[in-house]
């Protein structure tokens, strides 16, 4: 296990002397000893639990003697690294790395749905999430079902089927109503006809009786049906609007 930063990493090869001599890498957090040789401090700490002597020239180490090097871990911070991303070109101060890998595009990143553990290049993601396979989201819609890339393109919402019910149920509430209005005015202009039919019956019974059979024949005729239905027109008319 490495404890220094690989060198490969570097956009120019790094000194000699900050490269840690237990694991050959740029020095990470390094450390002075009593006899001034520096390593990574988790480079140093796991040798000293083998042997406490300095891996360089062999003097006894204390471990309780060991100095942090801040003004040579600053140093080592500024040097440029490259981005570790395949297809990055990136380059930029040690101490940035964390910055930009947050942000760097080729970063590979997981996938957010849940079953799926994809890795996909954060440049990607958006396009992976809306074909991903283990996609899942409440129905916008609200009807609490839980839409999967399977259901969602024959999810019938029972939301929209309701609203589309009601749409209808609206429209054959209008045409019943616009009908009950047609049937009163053909009532209403039945009974006027009626009562000028009965009205020249009255002045052609005056002119004779010899004509009566004739007018009879006439009303029967034309206007028998109209006359029962006019008689019980508004019962009939009020019982099938309730029926509907
Ligand atoms: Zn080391
Ligand atoms: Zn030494
Ligand atoms: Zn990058
Ligand atoms: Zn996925
Ligand atoms: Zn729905």
């Amino acid at each position: 296990m490495s404890g220094g930063y690989d060198v490969e990493l570097f956009v120019d090869g790094p000194d000699y002397d900050l490269l840690c001599t237990i694991c050959r890498c740029v020095l990470r957090c390094p450390v002075r000893v009593a006899c001034n040789h520096v390593f990574c401090k988790t480079c140093i700490l796991q040798w000293l639990r083998r042997q406490e002597t300095c891996p360089c020239c062999r003097k006894p180490i204390n471990p309780s003697c060991m100095f942090v090097m801040y003004k040579l871990s600053k140093t080592i911070s500024r040097l440029r690294i490259k981005c570790n991303n395949e297809g990055c070109l990136a380059t930029f101060p040690l101490s940035e790395e964390f910055l930009h890998s947050s942000s760097c595009q080729f970063q590979r990143v997981p996938c957010p749905h849940q079953g799926c553990g994809s890795l996909v290049p954060r440049s990607a993601l958006e396009v992976h999430s809306q074909h991903c396979q283990h996609w899942s989201q409440l129905c916008p819609l609200g009807c609490g079902t839980l839409l999967t890339q399977d259901i969602q393109p024959q999810h019938n919402c029972y939301r929209q089927l309701r609203q589309q019910v009601e749409a209808q149920r609206q429209s054959h509430r209008a045409i019943a109503g616009a009908l009950r209005r047609k049937m009163r005015r053909m009532q209403n202009a039945m009974t006027h006809v009626r009562r000028q039919v009965a009205l020249i019956c009255e002045s052609l019974e005056v002119m004779g009786e010899g004509q009566e059979g004739e007018d009879e024949e006439v009303e029967g005729e034309v206007y028998e049906g109209y006359v029962e239905g006019d008689t019980t027109g508004e019962s009939n008319a009020s019982s099938s609007s309730s029926s509907s």
